[in-house]
């Protein structure tokens, strides 16, 4: 699509802070004259039969029909009789990548300024694929499943995303020497990948001693792969290296094309209501989706108008340190907006 033509998208607001910060992109992308026309699906309080969640059918039709959306946070209801709302979207949309940039704030100091690495983590097997029972009374079985298709499929991304980014090295994450048949099919599978793509240089690294080095120095890293369990702990670790769950984006990657950009945090009940939320990770997130649609001029102009708000420092919330309102902190990046442009 060209910049101009209107696109439809889906949006989900989400629970807790999840409104009041798609306010704030919603905002935003009207100042920079963004031509998206947003499709609202709210979280249902019934369960609907047909997708035995709170998410409604015809909000999963929204996202399969526009291939395209964002989404803020979703509270796991507690209770039984119904699936978790995020485990819900990924198996019904096939969302199987989910793919996490993370990179030094320019002008938000932590512990490092070189920060720059994208992790993508398989979203639909491994330990995840709720297959659980007790065996007998006081003995519990998980299983983790890893399959050819789904670790040649995300591989595939990996290496995709590594060549088209102009990134040079793609590490693949594992415990193979323990988990000698699941993780072992995974790493043949991305071995497989890498012969295909001779320009992409190509390393294994063993969980445990990726930790060790991320902490060390993050510099080293480049793109990761891994299977969903260590891509759920991983990612977080690597949020937590640039300031936090507040300022970082994700996007997921389904089958037919879909892309569904999420925040990465949760629905803050703590904050929620309160108009303290930092809306970063989200806005971060609708950027992500611009670059998806190639709408890459107003994707880079919002980018910046975020950063440099939280470089020059007048205006943060409170989880950056600062005393600023959501409302507040949104009005300073389209205030920044249109002064750049
Ligand atoms: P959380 O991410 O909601 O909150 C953890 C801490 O970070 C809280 O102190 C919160 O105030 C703070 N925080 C999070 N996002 C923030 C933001 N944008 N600005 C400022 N501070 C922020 O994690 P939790 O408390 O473990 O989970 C709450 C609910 O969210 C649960 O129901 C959980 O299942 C759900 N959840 C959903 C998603 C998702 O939809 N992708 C992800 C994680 C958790």
């Amino acid at each position: 699509c060209s910049s101009t033509t209107p696109i439809t998208a889906t949006l989900f607001p989400g629970d807790g802070i999840g409104p009041e910060i798609a306010e704030s992109v919603k905002k935003v992308f009207t100042t920079a004259g963004v031509p998206i026309n947003w499709e609202e699906h709210y979280v249902s309080t019934e369960i609907d039969p047909r997708t035995q969640s709170f998410l409604t059918w015809e909000s999963l039709e929204s996202v399969r029909r526009n291939k395209v959306g964002l989404k803020g946070p979703m509270a796991t209801p507690i209770g039984k009789g119904h699936r978790s709302l995020n485990l819900t979207l990924r198996k019904e949309l096939n969302l199987y990548a989910n793919v996490r940039p993370c990179y030094s704030l320019p002008g938000y100091k932590t512990r490092y300024d070189d920060v720059n690495l994208i992790t993508i983590r398989e979203n639909t097997e491994g330990e995840y694929s709720g297959l659980e029972h007790q065996v007998v009374r006081g003995v519990v079985e998980s299983l983790k499943i890893i399959t050819r298709q789904a670790s040649l499929r995300v591989a595939e991304y990996a290496f995709h995303y590594a060549k088209t980014h102009g990134r040079e090295r793609v590490s693949a994450i594992h415990k193979a020497n323990i988990m000698q048949k699941t993780d072992g099919l995974f790493l043949k599978c991305c071995r497989e990948v890498a012969e295909k793509y001779p320009e992409i240089t190509y390393e294994e690294v063993v969980i445990d001693n990726c930790c060790m080095m991320l902490v060390k120095n993050p510099a080293l890293f480049d793109v990761l792969v891994m299977p969903n369990l260590y891509g759920d702990i991983i990612s977080d670790l690597c949020a937590g290296l640039v300031g936090g769950l507040g300022l970082t984006p994700s996007c997921n990657i389904g089958e037919d094309g879909v892309a569904l950009a999420e925040a990465v945090h949760g629905s803050a009940p703590d904050i929620a209501g309160k108009n303290l939320a930092n809306p970063t990770a989200l806005l971060l997130s609708g950027v992500m989706m611009l670059r998806h649609l190639k709408m890459n001029e107003q994707a880079e102009q919002i980018h910046s108008a975020i950063i440099n708000t939280i470089a020059e420092g007048k205006y943060r919330t409170a989880d950056l340190g600062g005393s600023s309102t959501t409302t507040d902190f949104t009005k300073a990046i389209y205030t920044m907006y249109d002064e750049m442009s």
